[in-house]
């Protein structure tokens, strides 16, 4: 990043945020899906399931983004449908707002984005990630990595469907140029039946200890730290925080549809609370509940602050302690 003005005020800007999180219970953030439309039809994805009616045309969410940034929110998250099927407005939100990560499929490349972040979804080795997404996208986005321009951050949604294969997938991730790899876990919808991806709370848990094994074996590019896992486990606590009046995120990032209508999370207005997976409830309660430095330094990362860079040989040398329960 160049110390240009506009990058200065940026910076300024996020340290707004982190302050918002630490001493307010101020909304900070936004999270839009640019666009209804996507090239691919995810197994456990709910949105491409969902009537959609429009999307606001290009003035339109400019103009939406220009005035939540006014509002006070200097951070965004885009997500889609595919984001990248809106170039100019993926660009338009990284100059609108302070810090900015964009949710990808992967298949359409990682143009550069100024103070913005790419981050691609895959779920799994080859043949089990296609088997989720699609014939063909692992190679696509895997050349897309290979060829960007700044390494993307990699994000795998872990559900029944590729829950055996963590540990492959963390190895072979390992070898590419990203930044890091962080995970989610299947959130399930309080409509239909999920039963294909949604996992027992037993099975998550036993997941997470393999996640913070995987981080003491291949550092801190594996994107979890023993105050996240605490915020999944069931014996942790995952129990203060999951449900809808609970959840610190629904409060600070406020949410938006592709037509512009505010709506309750990211995972949509049905997501199941008691079931959560999300991984920004795990690093903001994970970093402030209570105060945990390395958790501080990952969110520090996904913001594009100086801090973890500088600390990195700390970070690298980081014994994952054991997990206790804080409440
Ligand atoms: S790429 Fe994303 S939006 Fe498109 S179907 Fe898959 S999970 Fe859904
Ligand atoms: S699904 Fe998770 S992130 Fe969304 S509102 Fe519920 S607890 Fe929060």
């Amino acid at each position: 990043m160049f110390f240009n003005g506009n990058n200065i005020l940026a910076l300024a800007g996020k340290a707004i945020v982190l302050g918002k999180w630490i001493f307010t219970g101020q909304p900070t953030s936004a999270a839009i899906d640019i666009t209804h439309r996507c090239n691919l039809k995810c197994r456990h994805c709910y949105f491409w399931r969902e009537e959609h009616s429009g999307e606001l045309s290009d003035v339109e969410m400019t103009s939406m983004m220009k005035s939540l940034k006014a509002r006070g929110l200097r951070a965004v998250i885009i997500y889609g449908g595919e984001p990248t099927l809106r170039p100019g407005i993926c660009h338009a939100a990284c100059e609108i707002f302070d810090a900015c990560l964009i949710f990808t499929n992967g298949t359409n490349g990682f143009p550069y984005l100024n103070r913005g972040k790419w981050i691609v979804s895959l779920d799994g080795p080859e043949k089990v990630n296609d088997e989720i997404r699609g014939d063909g996208v692992y190679t696509r986005a895997i050349s897309g990595i290979k060829s960007a321009k700044r390494p993307p951050i990699v994000h795998m949604t872990i559900s029944r469907l590729n829950m055996k294969f963590l540990d492959h997938f963390v190895r072979e991730m390992m070898e590419l140029p990203i930044e890091g790899i962080g995970f989610s876990f299947f959130t399930p919808s309080l409509d239909g039946d999920d039963s294909v991806c949604a996992l027992s709370l037993e099975e998550r848990d036993l997941l997470v200890l393999e996640l913070l094994d995987l981080r003491r074996r291949f550092g801190p590019r594996v994107g979890i730290t023993a105050a996240m896992a605490r915020q999944f486990l069931a014996e942790g606590d995952f129990f203060a925080w999951n449900q809808k009046e609970m959840c610190p995120v629904s409060k600070r990032v406020l949410c938006f549809g592709p037509e512009g209508r505010r709506k309750m999370c990211t995972y949509g207005d049905r997501a199941d609370c008691s079931r959560c997976g999300c991984a920004a409830v795990a690093a903001y309660r994970g970093a402030f509940f209570p105060f945990d430095f390395r958790t501080l330094l990952l969110i520090f990362g996904l913001m594009g602050l100086p801090g973890k860079r500088l600390l990195w040989p700390f970070l690298k040398t980081e014994s994952v302690k054991p997990i206790k329960r804080t409440e």
